[in-house]
């Protein structure tokens, strides 16, 4: 269970993406049957979720998915409106050439663009480029000078990259969304969920691309990859409400949520860093903010089906489903000797190294820099039939105070 929970989490940006690629597998071959029916849903869903898409997006100040929605509803467009012929037209051909190649490059574009409210000026920058583009290839063929014979050129494109009626993606359009790809890939951050869905956007949009001369592709693309960037929007969010930046553990408020909804017996522990002011007096605040992410770690390890959180500055909260006192101390024990023995190896910046490798050198070998030691001070209550959540975490107060009463570096039940 340790190591199937890390991968799910290592996975799940991932699966949003991956589930909308299977639902446009089951879905393809239904289409035409659907559109008999439905036909004008179909072809309207996309405007409706991008409208929503861009609502939420403006109202939660998500700025990167709002402008990926205007770029997948703006190319939506651009192929109902002006791409409905086959690709044997020169002028559909000449869209489809410059589209494949420029989607994947504004996905790059959003994606390392300051990340502003799609309604407000510098929001509004993105979707004036797009309109630009659009306005010039639609305008360039019109005014080509006549010497340019753009007709013979984009019918030899065509012959050299298309084999028997498979379509299939511009040479330059397969660098473009390769290299997108992996650039998206590279240096995630932390916050993963909005590249990765980026991702999941551009094989969608290849994958239509690939096979463009199917009815009602670009609609169920657009529609998978607005509902994908929904989702997105939604559990980013949900992330920004409950998870703690600093320490990337579930804050308070998740905490509360999540003892709102056990009603039986769990173990409450309310762990505090010792001399953590001194600490940060002595070492400085950003060293502190540095021993704050590690000790968070380690009591993320916790073991025995323990949840932690940042409770708020350097106290911490664990909760253990429906246990005994008795048979949890030893894994809180186990956290609170881990994080004693752990040397925290203070660098000071003017001897830092001038790179990675020389600094895990550097950090092998410890090289004279000091390693300080923090420890913390750990009260633990059990959750009584009918107990208020507010009386379970005073009394697991009550004890953590004793056991700086006592000492500290240690675990006290509460009475
Ligand atoms: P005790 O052993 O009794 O717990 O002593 P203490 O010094 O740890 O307790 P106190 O509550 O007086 O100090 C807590 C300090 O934690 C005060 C503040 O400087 C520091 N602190 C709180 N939040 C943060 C944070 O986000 N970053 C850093 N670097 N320090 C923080
Ligand atoms: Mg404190
Ligand atoms: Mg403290």
């Amino acid at each position: 269970m340790g190591a199937v929970l890390p991968a799910i989490a290592l996975i799940r940006p991932a699966l949003f993406p991956l589930l909308s690629l299977l639902l446009c597998w089951l879905a393809l071959p239904h289409l035409n049957t659907w559109a008999d029916d439905y036909g004008i849903l179909i072809l309207a869903a996309p405007f409706i979720l991008a409208a929503l898409c861009l609502l939420l997006a403006q109202v939660f100040s998500q700025g990167r998915i709002g402008q990926m929605a205007v770029l997948t509803i703006a190319s939506y467009s651009l192929i109902q409106w002006q791409m409905q012929s086959t690709l044997d037209d020169p002028e559909t051909w000449w869209l489809y050439f410059w589209l494949t190649l420029l989607f994947p490059l504004n996905t790059l574009f959003v994606r390392f663009l300051p990340d502003r409210r799609p309604l407000s000026p510098e929001g509004m920058l993105f979707p004036a480029l797009l309109l630009l583009q659009a306005g010039l290839l639609l305008w360039l063929p019109q005014h080509m000078p006549a010497q340019i014979p753009t007709q013979r050129i984009s019918e030899w494109v065509l012959t050299f990259l298309r084999q028997g009626d498979d379509p299939l993606l511009p040479l330059p359009a397969m660098f473009s969304f390769a290299i997108a790809a992996i650039l998206l890939c590279v240096r995630l951050p932390r916050e993963r969920d909005i590249p990765l869905a980026f991702v999941g956007l551009l094989i969608l949009h290849g994958l239509m691309f690939w096979q463009f001369d199917q009815s009602y592709m670009s609609a169920l693309t657009a529609t998978l990859s607005l509902l994908l960037l929904l989702a997105t929007l939604l559990i980013t969010n949900h992330q920004l409400a409950f998870i703690d930046e600093l320490t990337s553990l579930p804050g308070r408020r998740a905490l509360m949520n999540d003892l709102k909804h056990r009603h039986g017996h769990y173990l409450l522990v309310m762990a505090d860093i010792d001399h953590f002011k001194q600490f940060n007096d002595t070492h400085g605040h950003d060293t502190g903010d540095h021993v704050l992410r590690l000790v968070a770690s380690q009591l993320a390890k916790t073991r025995g089906g323990c949840r932690a959180y940042r409770y708020g500055g350097e106290e911490f909260t664990l909760v253990f489903p429906s246990m005994d006192a008795i048979d949890c101390r030893p894994f809180i024990e186990a956290t609170r000797e881990r994080i004693a023995a752990y040397p925290l190896v203070i660098r000071d910046k003017q001897q830092r190294p001038a790179n990675n490798r020389n600094g895990k050198k550097q950090r092998g070998r410890n090289s004279g820099q000091k390693a300080l030691r923090v420890t913390m001070s750990f009260g633990v209550a059990r959750r009584q039939k009918g107990e208020t959540i507010e009386a379970v975490m005073k009394r697991a107060d009550k004890a953590l105070y004793k056991a700086k009463q006592n000492g500290r570096n240690r675990t006290e039940d509460a009475v």
